[in-house]
């Protein structure tokens, strides 16, 4: 195993390195939100707060927690990642075994992301056009390479939001978590709005009461009302890069 200053030595050349960017020009800043692991209470109030104002969100799915517990609360089964998909929202890739990328070999990596690949094949999802979500939002140089391969985005954990262009292979997010406050992305919101940016939020399970990395129902959809009122597009992952390359034409 790599030490830990290999290990941030390399994320550091990652920030820099196989870069896949992707110009932000468009007549309105967006908002993604995204779920991590899938807990099934995402799949029912985390979507629900989204349906309830029109909008949908991107569910990164790790196939090795279908039916399993995590934190001692219900992962998503198949079932409801299938009514996620005909709902409209996207299911993306979480590696299988929910296990830190940038410590893999190369033929362990690859695996794991196959492995994931044909469960979300199984569920209908468009493989080819996959958007993933490192887990621990744990990335390095190598692990870069191989996910720049394979799939259209990359999702890291934190950093912020997005202005004038952003790199495919490693997008920001802000993270909803229980201890977040409402102040705290209103101002994030009011630039990606003014600077017609991308904000990426992430949370995981959405219930009351939340586990440390998850959210209220009823702060969630706080959430999604200021994005719309803040001026912003609501948009999933994929559909928001659908967005930005349309208008870079
Ligand atoms: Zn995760």
């Amino acid at each position: 195993m790599p030490t830990s200053i290999a290990l941030r030595l390399s994320r550091l050349l990652a920030r820099h390195a196989c870069r896949n960017m992707l110009p932000l020009r468009g007549p309105a800043g967006v908002v993604s939100f995204t779920f991590d692991d899938v807990p099934a209470s995402a799949c029912e109030a985390g979507a629900a707060a989204l349906e309830r104002h029109g909008a949908r969100g991107t569910f990164y799915a790790a196939g090795g927690l279908t039916d399993q517990l995590e934190e001692g609360k219900p992962c998503h089964s198949e079932a409801q990642l299938r009514r996620l998909l005909a709902d409209g929202h996207e299911v993306g890739c979480h590696s299988y075994s929910h296990i830190r990328c940038d410590i893999l070999g190369a033929d362990r990596l690859n695996a794991e992301l196959e492995r994931n690949a044909r469960f979300l094949e199984n569920l209908g999802v468009d493989t080819r056009r996959l958007d993933f979500a490192y887990p621990f939002g744990a990335y390095a140089l190598g692990a870069k390479q191989i996910c720049n391969r394979r799939f259209r985005s990359s999702r890291i954990t934190g950093g912020g939001p997005h202005y004038g262009e952003v790199d495919l292979n490693a997008i920001q997010t802000y993270r909803l978590y229980a201890e977040t406050a409402a102040p705290s992305y209103e101002e994030l919101l009011a630039q990606t709005a003014a600077r017609k940016g991308w904000l990426v939020l992430n949370t995981h399970d959405v219930e009351n009461p939340p586990s440390r990395f998850g959210y209220t129902p009823e702060n969630l959809e706080q959430a999604v009302k200021a994005a719309l009122d803040a001026g912003c597009k609501v948009l999933p992952v994929g559909a928001a890069i659908d967005y930005w390359e349309s208008q870079a034409g």
